[in-house]
């Protein structure tokens, strides 16, 4: 009996193992971006999909912010993990964005370096996603670019406890979000997909026009960590149109 329970336990934990790390894809070789598609039949957006993401925004219209944006970033995260492909701090959707009374709950966010949608072909060195969803499921994106510049103080607990092994999870708590965001909200907007597999449609972006600073040293320390760019090439906007909101 003590055998069979045994068993049971090892296959559960394999089991989970597996569906954990999913089919296997990467950044480089094999795996790499263009192969996405080929690697899973719950890829075949990556491949098919004619809405993703990133993009290079070369053309947008400028228009009056249409909605009321408010950020309710007052929550703290509990963990900082490192997955593999990128440092993810993680919500219990405390914090959300509202649009027009509507509100998309922080699940989590990330970081992308070199940054995945450029704008006018420009790279910046360091993309972060604020992921958030609606009690529908409904995905909403806000990107913020960095430059290179002054070091990021809000920034420095993520920096700080930044995971060096993959797989890792470490205690974070002291992340103000709130004073990340700045007071003036003009934003780029189209409507995506996720920039990793299954590259799931239907999510709409929200990057923020005007980069935000952290140092030299900070941009060498999530490179050195993240081992290698883990940046999707930008995908054709097809017929899709960016819009520039301008905050009033
Ligand atoms: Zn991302």
């Amino acid at each position: 009996m003590k055998k069979i329970a045994l068993c049971l336990g090892v296959a559960l934990v394999f089991s989970s193992v597996a569906f954990a790390n999913g089919p296997k894809w990467d950044y480089e070789g094999k795996n790499s971006p263009q192969n996405w598609g080929k690697i899973s039949k719950d890829f075949d957006t990556c491949s098919l999909g004619k809405s993703q993401s990133p993009v290079n925004i070369t053309n947008f219209t400028e228009t009056k912010m249409p909605y009321k944006i408010i950020f309710s970033y007052k929550a703290f995260p509990k963990l900082e993990v490192d997955d593999g492909r990128t440092i993810r701090v993680e919500y219990n959707k405390d914090a959300y964005v509202s649009i027009d009374g509507h509100r998309y709950y922080l699940t989590q966010f990330h970081f992308h370096s070199p940054a995945e949608n450029l704008l006018k072909n420009k790279q910046y060195p360091l993309e972060m996603h604020l992921v958030h969803q609606d009690k529908d499921g409904h995905l909403l994106v806000v990107a913020i670019w960095f430059k290179e510049g002054k070091d990021n103080k809000i920034l420095d607990p993520v920096w700080k406890a930044m995971p060096q092994k993959v797989g890792e999870k470490i205690k974070v708590s002291n992340v103000d979000l709130g004073k990340l965001i700045p007071k003036k909200l003009d934003f780029f907007h189209y409507d995506g997909s996720l920039t990793t597999p299954p590259c799931t449609e239907g999510v709409s972006w929200f990057i923020l026009k005007e980069p935000l600073e952290v140092s030299k040293d900070q941009i060498k320390k999530i490179q050195q960590t993240l081992k290698e760019s883990n940046n999707r090439p930008v995908q054709p906007l097809n017929n899709r149109k960016v819009e520039l909101y301008i905050q009033q």
